[in-house]
């Protein structure tokens, strides 16, 4: 249980940050209400990685023009066109083939999506993502996606990681965007990395976006 307000927990996590890191508030299974407090808070972007409950929250919560949504989850090619119309930003690119699918989508809808690539900055056979490596063969690749705005990396650790590991992840999926930096035309700039569990490791290993639900919200029912 939270004892304390969403309002009172937003404004002990902005105190952890500097102003140049983004909150991107994760309202998977949070309440319209309860995103409504947040906004009051000053939260302006919110995250979610199911494409229908994004869409039923965008509806709920219409009169708030200045959100900036962002999906986040698994994306699927049957779901790229509603993802494209509706969210400005996707995290979660997580092959080369859904990145060109989205590529010739968004020139067809005359959209320009913010992308970020997400990569397997260690093995996890729970997740999606790119290795590093099949990311760095694949660049020249990336570079042609001309309807996206490729933008940064975004990476989830595996569980059961000691603080050490943790922060050492981070800061490796920093040095490979600066890698990719030094021979490239596209110029990645975002680092989305950090959650409830992990964020302030995150943030001391240069995240320039984290994504936080827990800790804002409280605890999820179902658990994904
Ligand atoms: C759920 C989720 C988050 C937020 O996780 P918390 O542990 O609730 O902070 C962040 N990123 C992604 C991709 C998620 O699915």
């Amino acid at each position: 249980m939270q004892t304390i307000s969403i309002a009172e927990k937003i404004a002990q996590i902005r105190q952890q940050l500097t102003t140049d890191v983004r909150l991107v508030a994760i309202t998977k299974q949070v309440s319209v209400e309860k995103m409504r407090e947040a906004y009051t808070a000053g939260i302006r972007d919110f995250g979610e990685n199911r494409i229908q409950e994004a869409l039923s929250k965008q509806q709920h919560l219409q009169d708030l023009k200045d959100i900036c949504w962002h999906f986040i989850g698994h994306l699927q090619k049957n779901k790229a066109k509603q993802v494209l119309n509706s969210m400005p930003w996707i995290h979660s690119v997580d092959d080369l083939k859904l990145l060109q699918h989205l590529n010739k989508l968004a020139g067809k809808l005359n959209k320009r999506p913010k992308i970020c690539l997400q990569v397997k900055i260690l093995p996890d056979p729970n997740k999606y993502g790119w290795s590093v490596d099949d990311l760095l063969a694949a660049w020249s690749d990336v570079e042609t996606c001309e309807y996206l705005d490729i933008q940064g990396l975004m990476t989830i650790l595996p569980l059961g990681l000691s603080e050490s590991e943790m922060f050492d992840a981070f800061v490796e999926t920093g040095k490979v965007k600066d890698k990719i930096n030094e021979n490239s035309k596209l110029q990645l700039k975002e680092l989305s990395m950090g959650m409830s569990g992990d964020y302030l490791l995150a943030v001391k290993a240069g995240a320039t976006m984290i994504r936080l639900g827990r800790t804002i919200f409280g605890e999820r029912i179902i658990k994904n």
